[in-house]
């Protein structure tokens, strides 16, 4: 049991979490995913259901998911089942049809995943993520998952401050000394000390203050973090109540998910929860006068018509579509107003869904059309078998026989994404740093 002596000495005074916790924390992590209610259901050996999930199942043994190409579709996301309490707290918070959430500490997407769900493509998710290689991860796992209500953001959270007043929601999944980790990350146990706890919940305090203003008056402010220690938890909870005049809201969570200290926000803990250790509070802001700021705009991106080019994909209603110099967006039309506020105010990774880019032959198709289950009816496709999907995968081209042009590659009739089909063979436009290297 190679846990650091003070987190032991720690966890064994305090009576609150339970000496089984140090038992539990060395046996094998339990596998879980949450499925994407748009896309195929992959085949995989589904055990029990997480209760405090929608479309979210245990496995009976974790499989190889680089090998399956429907975890490329963005099918399902693997996701450990503490983190999902996350979809039960927002069913229950009084919101509009159609709230704007920001996801603040987002990558690699887990919870930015289960939002956009949440959400079905109504509303708005601002996902953001500041440090940039991590901002990376998260376009792709929010492409693959293929909404257009959603804008990935690079950004610090001070940052925020140039949007007063604007979200309904805020998720603050916030950076942590990751005692709930230890099980299934070994690392983090050499990561961890008693100094790290207290910076790390310096920096918490730090986060929350600075993105406090985008909050609207009235709105729920969603703490969140995968540690054990009251300093991070319930003592940050505290300082909002106290010192940005929040409410602590209880939430009604199944059991065995417990209470806090005294109260205060809830707990999934390894040996009581069959998950890894989590801990969320839910804050409201004060009721008052909201800021009016007024919206601006992005001059360079233009409303467009449809023309036959982009009729070819056959859209769903309730998109209009936008240029952005050569790039055409398809934005929710009830958001795009929202959506363009955002651009102007924030460093933008990914803005709705990027339909293609405009060349001297017409559109280049892009990866997140494609993937979006909500846009396409694109009738040109190639369904391949596994082991043909994963090479396209790998971005390899081979021979296939087809109709000259964009082609949309499937699998079990998931599209994958796009091939420049010449004919019996094909230019493999599979984004490069997606790529899978494992072989079987
Ligand atoms: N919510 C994510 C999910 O469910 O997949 C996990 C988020 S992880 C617990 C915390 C994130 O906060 C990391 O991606 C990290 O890069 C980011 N982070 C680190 N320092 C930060 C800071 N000072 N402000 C905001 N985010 C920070």
């Amino acid at each position: 049991m190679n846990f650091p002596k003070d987190f032991i000495d720690r966890v064994s005074a305090d009576g609150f979490l339970g000496a089984e916790l140090l038992t539990a924390l060395n046996t094998e992590p339990p596998v879980s995913i949450r499925l994407n209610p748009h896309k195929t259901k992959p085949v995989l050996a589904f055990s029990d259901s997480i209760k405090w999930c929608l479309n979210a199942w245990y496995l009976e043994a974790r499989p190889q998911f680089t090998l399956d190409p429907l975890f490329h579709a963005g099918c399902y996301y693997p996701q450990e089942a503490g983190s999902m309490v996350l979809d039960s707290v927002l069913r229950q918070l009084d919101l509009t049809d159609a709230p704007k959430i920001l996801d603040l500490c987002a990558a690699p997407g887990g919870k930015s995943t289960l939002i956009a769900s949440f959400l079905g493509n109504k509303g708005l998710l601002v996902s953001n993520e500041v440090i940039q290689s991590r901002a990376r991860v998260l376009k792709e796992n929010l492409t693959k998952w293929g909404y257009s209500n959603t804008v990935v953001s690079n950004n610090d959270p001070r940052d925020f401050d140039r949007l007063p007043h604007f979200f309904d929601v805020i998720v603050a999944d916030a950076p942590c000394s990751g005692e709930g980790m230890f099980r299934k990350d070994l690392a983090s146990r050499d990561e961890w000390s008693t100094d790290n706890v207290q910076i790390c919940a310096a920096r918490q305090k730090r986060i929350v203050s600075d993105v406090w203003e985008a909050l609207r008056p009235g709105g729920f402010f969603i703490y969140s973090t995968c540690t054990f220690n009251e300093q991070e938890n319930e003592q940050n909870v505290l300082f909002m109540k106290e010192e940005l005049g929040a409410e602590i809201v209880d939430i009604d969570l199944p059991s065995p998910i417990q209470p806090g200290r005294n109260e205060i926000g809830n707990y999934c803990i390894p040996g009581k929860t069959e998950s890894e250790g989590f801990y969320i509070a839910v804050l409201k802001k004060a009721d008052g006068k909201e800021k009016n700021s007024k919206w601006t705009t992005k001059k360079d991106v233009r409303p467009m018509k449809s023309n036959e080019e982009i009729e070819r994909f056959s859209f769903s209603e309730g998109i209009d579509f936008y240029q952005w110099n050569e790039k055409i967006l398809a934005l929710p039309y009830v958001e795009a107003t929202a959506m363009m506020h955002v651009l102007s105010q924030l460093r933008i990774v990914k803005f709705g869904t990027l339909i293609g880019e405009m060349q001297r032959k017409g559109i280049q198709p892009h990866e997140e059309l494609a993937l979006n289950p909500f846009l396409l009816n694109y009738d040109q496709t190639i369904e391949l078998d596994k082991d043909a999907a994963l090479n396209f995968l790998r971005g390899d081209t081979f021979t296939l026989l087809g109709e000259v042009g964009y082609t949309i590659i499937t699998h079990k009739g998931q599209a994958l994404g796009w091939i420049k089909h010449l004919g019996n063979r094909f230019n493999n436009l599979y984004p490069k740093d997606w790529r899978i290297r494992m072989r079987p």
